[in-house]
């Protein structure tokens, strides 16, 4: 196993970036397995989280493209080793600084990092799905007015399963927290009764759960495990199914199976359902029929708020003046909240300095130095707008000429993304457009943006440029 994780160790060195493979994979080392659990040993608590939220899936992926006939761990357990530390610091702090990169060669270079659906060409029998993450709970999940209403549905739905809250249908933009309030749920109807069946997959599981059965005649077993031997049914990231037809007509029959035992059902997306762009109809409607919440970006307040509960978990001692700087400064979503706390402390680790501001100023400029210069909307629309030799006025205008909805998609995009105001905000500064337009506008670049789209990670890495680094 140690030779097999070696193997993979290199092959994810050829896919990640150096610096993403030296921060966070070097300091790992194997440390044995146990029936199917793979140990990893690590410099501290932080790489776990990091690991398990950035490299798990392409990890799991190299070991299972390097084994062969070898099995495979199904998962990995995470021992925090003291020494290692030392190692980490000897490695980064010899290290000459990193040249500074656009940010949209950094997004193109995490989305290669991330597991390839492995639709058809995958093992003929996936791994069972991962288990319930624990650290997300209620008690971790911090409560403000952008997610309020989703945090109370969730409650609602976790005490009294299968009645006023089903289906329960949570969505919003990435790392604001959705994934984390499913597996609260699941952890609360888990708390009541420890032999309750909780089905949690991602929709990509459950999709390659459903190909896999097929190729094997399995079909059986699978209703039989998503209709007869579950109590909840937790599946994340249902924007998946998209234009999965056979997967989709599998997932209606579950649903439907399930929501007449009054089984509860839970369902995420980065959008609203009637915004799943290929969802079939009747699957919208199920969808709209129960509660529908969502989250949206916190609030400052909130978001020092969970560096501080952040902190807290951690065991870690945040003054208040670095909590407010950092949440003043990173206002996209909480995983990019949570990174740069990770970024500060582990930089404070190895330098052997304290934690404060004039630390926590260093890093924002170094890691993120687009961060503390504030980037309007106007700022973002000039420069949109000069790339393509448009005006202003167009990127605002109600024109449907692909010469100008694309570069306003883009320019609504990256306002999201560097200025971080709200859909409908954005809609308003866009001429009045609808909240819905400026969500689909986002989906649609990221999704360019995800496949290396050539033409939209130009414009991106040309505007960013523009703006300023
Ligand atoms: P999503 O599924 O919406 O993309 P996640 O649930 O994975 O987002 O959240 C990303 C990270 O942010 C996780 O580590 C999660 O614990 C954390 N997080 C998100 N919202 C909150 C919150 N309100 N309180 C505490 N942590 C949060
Ligand atoms: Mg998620």
């Amino acid at each position: 196993m140690q030779d097999l994780w070696d193997r993979a160790l290199d092959d994810l060195r050829g896919r990640l970036s150096p610096e993403s493979f030296e921060t966070w994979l070097e300091p790992v080392r194997y440390g044995g397995l146990e029936d199917d659990v793979m140990i990893l040993r690590i410099p501290n608590k932080f790489f776990a989280d990091w690991i398990q939220s950035h490299y798990l899936a392409p990890m799991l992926d190299a070991m299972r493209e390097q084994a062969g006939t070898e099995p495979i761990p199904r998962t990995v357990k995470w021992e925090v080793d003291e020494t290692l530390r030392d190692h980490v610091r000897a490695v980064r702090a010899s290290e000459p600084p990193k040249p500074r990169r656009a940010p949209s060669a950094r997004a193109a270079r995490a989305v290669r990092a991330e597991p390839s659906a492995t639709l058809g060409d995958g093992p003929s029998s996936p791994p069972p799905p991962p288990d319930l993450k624990p650290q997300y709970t209620f008690d971790s999940f911090v409560v403000g007015p952008s997610n309020q209403l989703a945090h109370a549905a969730s409650v609602a739905a976790a005490a009294e399963p299968g009645t006023r809250f089903n289906p329960l249908f949570i969505y919003g933009g990435a790392g604001l927290g959705k994934t984390h309030l499913v597996n609260a749920i699941g952890h609360t109807l888990r708390q009541r009764d420890p032999n309750v069946r909780i089905r949690y997959v991602s929709a990509e599981q459950f999709t390659n759960e459903f190909i896999s059965a097929l190729q094997n005649n399995a079909m059986n077993e699978f209703h039989q495990r998503y209709r007869n031997e579950c109590d909840a049914l937790l599946m994340d990231d249902v924007q998946f199914l998209a234009t999965r037809v056979q997967t989709q007509e599998a997932f209606f029959h579950t649903f439907n199976a399930l929501y007449h035992l009054d089984t509860q059902i839970v369902v995420t997306s980065d959008v609203f359902p009637s915004q799943i762009d290929g969802l079939e109809e009747r699957l919208v409607s199920r969808f709209q029929s129960g509660m529908v919440a969502d989250v949206q970006a916190p609030e400052l307040d909130t978001r020092v708020a969970i560096l501080q509960k952040k902190a807290e978990l951690e065991g870690l001692d945040l003054p208040a003046d670095v909590a407010l700087f950092i949440a003043e400064q990173v206002r996209t979503n909480v995983r990019d909240l949570e990174g740069m706390l990770l970024r500060i402390t582990m930089k404070a680790d190895l330098l052997g300095r304290p934690l404060d501001l004039d630390l926590a100023r260093d890093s924002l400029h170094v890691v993120s130095p687009t961060q503390d210069t504030a980037t309007t909307v106007e700022d973002v629309q000039r420069a949109v707008a000069a790339y393509f030799s448009l005006r202003v006025s167009d990127l605002k205008s109600g024109k449907r000429q692909r010469t100008v909805t694309f570069p306003r998609q883009l320019a609504m995009y990256l306002a999201r993304q560097r200025v971080g105001s709200s859909y409908p905000e954005l809609g308003e500064r866009f001429g009045g457009k609808d909240h819905t337009t400026v969500m689909s506008a986002c989906r649609k670049i990221s999704k360019l943006v995800e496949r290396g789209d050539e033409k939209t990670v130009d414009a991106l890495r040309a505007v960013e440029l523009k703006l300023g680094l």
